[in-house]
């Protein structure tokens, strides 16, 4: 490593890109000092497992409109697939399809979730969470909360924040990009200062930052840190002098949660061997406790796989019992829909797990805000440690779009500005 540099940026994901962009633009020198062996963070893109790109993270432009990297996207060439829709193609109740009503029922159900997330959030006063809030009892309830909660927050309604959800709430237009969120993040990252394999393990502010880990230590002028509050919290980045107590309940406010991806690979023609079309939603009403329904998403792009998704508690459950449990679970999911034979028969080669729930680098997928921890985005976000000099950025930091990639690239950017202001000229 160098000894001396400007700015030290620590993690190369959406975040960490951001701000070593800005810099660049800003005139800063600056070093990226990456942990894994690739860019990208939790955008993740990989074409080995099932033979075309699959992004293991991020695959949503979510609100397309407002994020800052549709027009990138757009200008730098990447296919994005507009209008994606929510609604499931085969929704099941038991072992039978729902009939066009009782879909029809179901669409309900879930805008009534969200109007009664809304309207409860709408009243003001202490926050509470999700499960406080939505409706209960009703035919398609849990199933809905399952879904909308657990299965796209990555945690149980119980323990996410009201005021958070609704303050960070994603809507609007959201494409996919065909070549893969993570490899339109790794060309953002191209011919920036990145140091791979260079974990950091201590950060210490006197007259100058320290940086300290196994390849050496490093002095800079100031510091962006990027890494997952799931990092933070499990002591993956020790400070010296330690957090202020204010910064250390941010972090803990914002633990991360978990969405795990299981990807099959299909033989050729599976969509129309399945009688779905490109992008097909699978669902199935929930049976009471202890059953986790997975959702799937058969041939995106008109591929040959099917990715299933599963969040919250049984998430990480299923990440610690290990690959081979995931595919099991998901095979045995799926088998409720097309039968044993047809799947195994669809999906003959072995699954792709994402890992996320194990990785030390990341430890969940994104945050959420534990109930009455709304404002803790705000603190990280304006924190200022060593007279401003050390700053963190990422995903959990940005108070309207957080738990995106956009978001965590324009907290990255707006990072870099902020310390650039404070070390001056
Ligand atoms: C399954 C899943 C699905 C998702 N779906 C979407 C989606 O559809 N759309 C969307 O916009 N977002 C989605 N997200 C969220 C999105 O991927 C993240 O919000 C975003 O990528 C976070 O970027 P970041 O830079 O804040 O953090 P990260 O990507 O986590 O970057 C931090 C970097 O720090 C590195 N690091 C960790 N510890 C150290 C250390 N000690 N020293 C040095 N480096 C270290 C890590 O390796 C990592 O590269 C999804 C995430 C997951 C996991």
């Amino acid at each position: 490593m160098p000894a001396e540099i400007d700015i030290a940026v620590i993690g190369a994901g959406a975040a960490g890109i951001g701000a070593a962009t800005r810099l660049a633009e800003l005139g800063r020198s600056c070093l990226v000092l990456e942990a894994g062996p690739r860019v990208g963070g939790r955008a993740y893109t990989e074409s080995e497992g099932l033979g075309t790109p699959f992004d293991h993270g991020a695959s949503w432009l979510h609100v397309a409109e407002h994020n800052p990297l549709t027009p990138i996207a757009r200008r730098l060439g990447f296919t994005l697939r507009e209008g994606e829709r929510r609604r499931r193609d085969i929704l099941l109740i038991g072992d039978r399809r729902a009939t066009p009503e009782e879909k029809a029922a179901h669409d309900a159900a879930c805008d009534a979730w969200e109007e009664a997330a809304e309207a409860r959030a709408a009243q003001g006063g202490p926050d509470v969470s999700i499960a406080e809030a939505v409706p209960h009892g009703g035919f398609w309830d849990a199933t809905v909360s399952h879904w909308l909660g657990t299965t796209i927050c990555g945690v149980e309604p119980e323990r996410n924040s009201l005021r958070d959800y609704i303050d960070t709430g994603l809507d609007g237009e959201n494409p996919q990009i065909a070549e893969g969120f993570g490899t339109l993040v790794a060309r953002l990252a191209a011919g920036l200062p990145i140091r791979l394999g260079t974990p950091i393990e201590r950060i210490r502010a006197d007259r100058a930052i320290t940086l300290e880990g196994p390849r050496g230590s490093l002095r800079a002028r100031g510091c962006i840190v990027t890494v997952s509050t799931g990092v933070l919290a499990a002591g993956g980045l020790r400070f010296e002098p330690g957090l202020p107590t204010e910064i250390e309940a941010a972090i803990h406010g914002l633990p991360l949660a978990l969405l795990s991806k299981i990807g099959l690979r299909g033989g050729q023609g599976l969509g129309f061997r399945l009688g779905l079309g490109p992008f097909a939603r699978l669902g199935r009403r929930l049976e009471g406790e202890g059953d986790h329904p997975m959702s799937w998403m058969i041939a995106p792009f008109g591929r040959d796989h099917a990715v299933g998704f599963l969040g919250g508690e049984a998430a990480w459950a299923l990440a610690r019992e290990g690959p081979a449990a995931a595919e099991a679970f998901a095979r045995a999911d799926l088998t409720r829909y097309f039968g044993p034979a047809e799947v195994a028969r669809a999906f003959p080669d072995r699954a792709v797990p994402t890992d996320w729930g194990e990785n030390p680098l990341f430890r969940g997928a994104y945050t959420y805000a534990r109930v009455g921890a709304a404002g803790s985005r705000a603190v990280l976000a304006g924190a200022r440690l060593a007279d401003g000099r050390i700053r963190f950025a990422g995903e959990a930091c940005h108070t309207r779009y957080a738990g995106t990639v956009g978001g965590a690239w324009a907290s990255g950017m707006a990072a870099a500005e902020a310390l650039s202001a404070t070390l001056g000229g």
